[in-house]
This record gives C-alpha cells, sequence and structure tokens, in this order.
C-alpha cells in the first residue's frame, strides 16, 4: 500500500517523513519489514518449522517463561477473547481489575462470552491497590482474575509482582493484558506466577497488527485441559498440539510471524535488559520534555515507561494539536477515545523508538504550540529532554 507516499523513504513534498508515534501501532524497522516482504513458505515445511522454533526461544526472556507461548492471527483483542474462552466457559466467576479503556473491555469480553463478572473499578490515573484487589478476592471465589498491566489510555503500570502473589496460593487464574506492557516493560511470567499473559505485535514488538501471543502457565493449562466447549480457532489445547510440532493449528499468519522473529533478532542484538532501560530512558525524556511545555502527567503514580500520556495546558484542545501535529508535520500521535478526548495526548515511548524521536517529537510540539498560538520559549521542551538524556543512568532514575 503506498498512500501516496514511497514505501521506505516515505517523504511527502515537504521532506518529511510519516511518523507513526502512537502507543500502537508503532514504527517498524525496516528489517523486519523487508522480512515480511519475503518469500512465504509451507507453514507445514521446514523452513517454517524452524521459524517457529527459534520464535519459541527467543520469546521466553520477553514473557519471562519457561512455558509456551502461543500466537494466532488476530490483534490483542482477539488475543484477549481467546484467553477467556480457555480459561472461563460461561458461568465462570471473573473479577475484572478496571483501571482504564481496557480494563473495561476485559470486562466486555467477559460478559460477551457469558462469564459472571463483577467489576472493580479503578479511579483512572491510579494503579489497582493489590490490598483492595486481595479483599474482593476473599470475598468471593473468583476463577479468573484480570488485570491491565499497562493502561495505555491512562498511562499507568500496574504492579504485577504484588497482583500475582495475591492468587499464587488460590486456584484463581491471573489473566493479564500486556498488550501494551510486553517487550517494553519487565514481565516476569514464571517469577510472578502470571498465568496467561497477553500480548500483541504491532506495540513494542515492533511489528504490524496482526499476532496476538498468549502465554500459558502450568496452573492455566491445567485448567484449559479441563474445560469443554465454547472455542473452536481459538482452542488452546489445539495450538498447543500443533507447536509441539513446530506447526500452527491453522494456516499461521507466515509473513507477519517472519518479521515477529526479525524483531527479536533485533531485541537479542540490542539486549533485552538494554532494550527495557532504553524504554525507560526515553519515557523519563519525553515526559520532562513535555513538562517544560506545560503539560502534566496525568498518572498520578506508577508512570508508564511505554506510553505517556500527558494533560493539556490550560485551555488547549488536545484534537487541535493532534490534528496540526499531523497536519503540519506529519507526525501521528494519539488523543483519548474516552470522556477524556481533548483533554490528553498519548505518545508511544514503545518499540522501535530512539532518542532522536523523542527530541524530534518535542521539536514538532514546540512548532505546533507556537501555530496554535501559544508561543512557548524556543526549544525549552528540547532542551529538557536532552537535559535529562545527557545524565548518567542512575541520576536520571532519581529525576523520572
Ligand atoms: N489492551 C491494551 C492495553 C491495548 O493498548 C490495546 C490496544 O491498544 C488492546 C488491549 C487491544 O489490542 P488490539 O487493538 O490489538 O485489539
Amino acid at each position: 500500500m503506498r498512500f501516496g507516499m514511497e514505501t521506505t523513504v516515505m517523504n511527502d513534498t515537504r521532506g518529511l517523513p510519516y511518523r507513526l508515534r502512537l502507543p500502537g501501532p508503532t514504527a517498524v524497522p525496516e528489517r523486519v519489514r523487508h522480512e515480511i516482504a519475503g518469500l512465504v513458505v509451507d507453514h507445514h515445511g521446514p523452513e517454517f518449522h524452524a521459524l517457529i522454533g527459534e520464535i519459541q526461544s527467543r520469546i521466553r526472556p520477553i514473557f519471562g517463561t519457561r512455558g509456551k507461548v502461543l500466537t494466532f492471527a488476530g490483534s490483542g483483542t482477539a488475543a484477549m477473547e481467546a484467553a477467556l474462552a480457555n480459561a472461563a466457559p460461561p458461568g465462570t466467576p471473573v473479577l475484572v481489575v478496571a483501571h482504564g479503556q481496557f480494563g473495561v473491555r476485559f470486562g466486555q469480553i467477559a460478559r460477551a462470552l457469558g462469564c459472571a463478572v463483577d467489576m472493580l473499578e479503578v479511579e483512572w490515573g491510579t494503579a489497582p491497590d493489590p490490598a483492595v484487589i486481595r479483599q474482593r478476592l476473599e470475598q468471593r471465589d473468583y476463577s479468573v482474575l484480570c488485570v491491565t498491566h499497562n493502561e495505555t489510555s491512562t498511562g499507568v503500570t500496574a504492579d504485577l509482582p504484588a497482583i500475582g502473589e495475591l492468587t499464587k496460593d488460590r486456584s484463581t487464574l491471573l489473566l493479564v493484558d500486556s498488550v501494551s506492557g510486553l517487550a517494553g516493560l519487565p514481565v516476569e511470567q514464571d517469577r510472578w506466577h502470571l498465568d496467561l499473559v497477553i500480548g500483541a505485535s504491532q506495540k513494542a514488538l515492533m511489528c504490524p497488527p496482526g499476532i496476538g501471543l498468549v502465554g500459558v502457565s502450568a496452573k492455566a493449562w491445567a485448567v484449559i485441559e479441563r474445560s469443554h466447549g465454547g472455542r473452536f480457532f481459538w482452542d488452546f489445547r489445539k495450538a498447543s498440539a500443533a507447536l509441539d510440532k513446530m506447526e500452527s493449528a491453522f494456516t499461521p499468519p507466515v509473513s507477519l510471524l517472519a518479521g515477529l522473529a526479525e524483531a527479536f533478532r533485533m531485541i537479542d542484538e540490542e539486549g533485552f535488559a538494554n532494550v527495557l532501560a532504553r524504554h525507560r530512558r526515553l519515557a523519563a525524556g519525553l515526559r520532562a520534555g513535555l513538562a517544560a511545555l506545560d503539560f502534566a502527567p496525568f498518572p498520578r503514580e506508577a508512570s508508564s515507561d511505554t506510553v505517556s500520556v500527558m494533560r493539556m495546558p490550560e485551555g488547549l484542545d488536545g484534537n487541535a494539536v493532534i490534528r496540526r501535529l499531523y497536519e503540519g508535520y506529519r507526525t501521528v500521535v494519539a488523543g483519548s477515545r474516552t470522556h477524556l478526548s481533548g483533554k490528553l495526548i498519548r505518545i508511544g515511548t514503545m518499540g522501535h523508538v530512539s532518542e532522536s524521536d523523542i527530541l524530534t517529537d518535542l521539536h514538532y510540539i514546540e512548532r505546533t504550540l507556537t501555530d496554535l498560538g501559544r508561543a512557548p520559549r524556543e526549544g525549552v521542551g528540547v532542551a529538557a529532554a536532552a537535559a535529562l538524556l545527557a545524565r548518567p543512568p542512575a541520576e536520571r532514575r532519581a529525576a523520572a
């Protein structure tokens, strides 16, 4: 697809590149796009077997698991539904913690599947309190607890290690939506006792949309093996049996999986610990720059390292800023798709992002503010970010 632009350089007549700076989908590196454009191979053949083997071995540190990670053709929402369809047959008592839009979606999916859903609503911009979750788990015998790891709508990260402690000695399965966390934030599925960890290709995994991923714990497998009905394509038992033969139960998105393997190679070349440190560092830099431009962090605590969610400066319409950034500077950032529309700006710091992306974001935001009559002191946002990014790592952590 050309969308009126060069497929590789993508400059418009002004020489401006298209800049996808959303909290997903994110920019896909050239190397990954090149792999995706490669030969489509037989999904029962040796090339595909090798590809699946490589994906399974490289994916383990990212999920922090020695268990299986299943991949499906589908988006993050599909993977959420698949996880629930396997772990929570109709009538299952499910507690959903919602600290933003995607927690609400978890509840909608569980209800659509006929589960007996209770919601634990958490004020948006704050993190779920493990003590409150514990109280709720003590009030009713829930089979499943759903939590959003990284709330992309609010920019808040949940305390997964503490939440995992709550379910590890209960029969309750912990389902974690880490669609916008995985590969950009630490996830230790085994150590933190997370039963089903859900991811998607188009976020920190640096691929186009189209692959949903689910890591499955031994405790989850015990439930899934016993549960019947309610799924066919999404049946994890079929997916697992196929994976044992380095195959896929149904025709897989071969080209996207080739891209995913390349993304994993890139992560391994950089070193996964360095990838996580880069996400932390760039998020802190972007927030410092935006703060210097009078944007205030939306999260009151536990700010995410993969998405910066900021309130607009007083009197400024968020949607006007977003529109101007695109029309003037071909920079695509997100607003809010909720009741907070116009009040927030959301920018991704996940995946294939570098310091120059952050500084360019801030430069264009400064120019946008000027275009909209705000005239900030020239370079103030860029300078604040550059100053933070220039600090040695320990100092940087304290300031963030
Ligand atoms: N969960 C979270 C935290 C997300 O950020 C998203 C997408 O932005 C989803 C779920 C849904 O994923 P998808 O849009 O791939 O269906």
